[in-house]
């Protein structure tokens, strides 16, 4: 009885064990937890379709949008740990634990890190009629006009909403959001005007600034952003000490093999030195992390490092969701 035991336990173990060997002989599946054509849709699509070249697969992008992306991150985590279903998710992942009151998963126990993709800066945009022409007009129009501003966002846990947090915070003035799910969306009722404002990575903001078809008013960075060298950041405009900038992380549901989750990396690796992503990427004002930081490690170390840092700053803001 034992020993059949053993012999069926052993035999499931060499089945998974070659499927890791062969890895992958199918299409794979990421899912980006936001609208299509959005920041997260855009550098998903970039870079699955370079790691899809390495690993001779096609990478299919699946959106699954929904509450500041936490809809997207939970499927994610109850897949199947075959390697063929995967995430692509930004700074979210971090802030999430600290904004839900219940979040239906924990990111660093139900994820298996592959690795850091890129660290995108954000912008502060307003619609092409609103009335301040600069992020200083801004600052003190907002404050006077409360009651009637509306912020875009793509929900609580999304970086439009973190950011958008920081600088109610900053300004301490609450104003009237409008979520979205994604900021793809957001962009369209932006520049349709039905929303005032909103704060959006430069991987979606970039060709609508340079098209004229939304105003650039800052920067969310220390230091200006080469492609969009014109805009000043937020601290020069009088913010002192306002930061944020959207990383972003590869994932496989836990319990992932580890030679899947190697080939991954190294396919994520291969994908970010590849002159497509790198140059598009620095057309939209981002670029790949160091190969060292694309890996399992860095990842997991990394995302560690973010829950730790965002909690109390989310406390102080008092904000939450259920
Ligand atoms: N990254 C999200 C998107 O792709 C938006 C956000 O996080 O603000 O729509």
């Amino acid at each position: 009885m034992l020993k059949r035991l053993l012999a069926g336990c052993l035999s499931v173990f060499f089945v998974a064990a070659a499927a890791a060997q062969e890895y992958p002989t199918r299409t794979i599946n990421i899912v980006v937890p936001f609208a299509p054509g959005g920041p997260t849709d855009t550098v998903t699509r970039l870079v699955g379709q370079a790691m899809g070249k390495s690993l001779g697969q096609t990478m299919i992008v699946e959106n699954v949008a929904g509450a500041g992306g936490t809809i997207g991150v939970e499927k994610v985590a109850r897949a199947k740990p075959d390697g063929y279903t995967l995430l692509l998710m930004h700074i979210g992942i971090s802030t999430a634990p600290s904004l839900y009151r219940s979040l239906p998963f924990d990111p660093v126990k139900d994820l298996e890190p592959v690795g850091l993709v890129t660290n995108v800066p954000m912008t502060v945009i307003g619609n092409k009629d609103f009335a301040p022409k600069d992020m200083k007009e801004l600052i003190a129009y907002v404050k006077a006009n409360k009651d009637k501003v509306t912020y875009a966002n793509a929900g609580v846990g999304a970086a439009s909403h973190l950011c958008g947090m920081l600088f109610m915070t900053a300004i301490q003035t609450d104003l009237t959001t409008v979520p979205y799910k994604g900021t793809g969306p957001a962009m369209t009722d932006l520049i349709g005007g039905q929303v005032d404002f909103m704060c959006d990575q430069t991987t979606n903001t970039t060709p609508q600034i340079k098209g004229g078809k939304v105003k650039g008013m800052a920067v969310t960075t220390k230091t200006h952003v080469k492609s969009l060298n014109e805009l000043p950041t937020v601290e020069e405009s009088g913010l002192k000490g306002f930061e944020v900038a959207v990383w972003h992380g590869m994932w496989a549901p836990a319990g992932t093999p580890k030679p899947v989750i190697d080939k991954l990396s190294a396919a994520l690796k291969t994908a970010l030195k590849d002159p497509a992503v790198v140059s598009k990427f620095a057309e939209l004002g981002t670029e790949p992390v160091a190969e060292s930081r694309a890996t399992p490690e860095a990842a997991r170390a990394h995302l560690k490092a973010e829950i730790e840092k965002w909690a109390p700053i989310i406390k102080k803001a008092g904000v939450y969701a259920d």
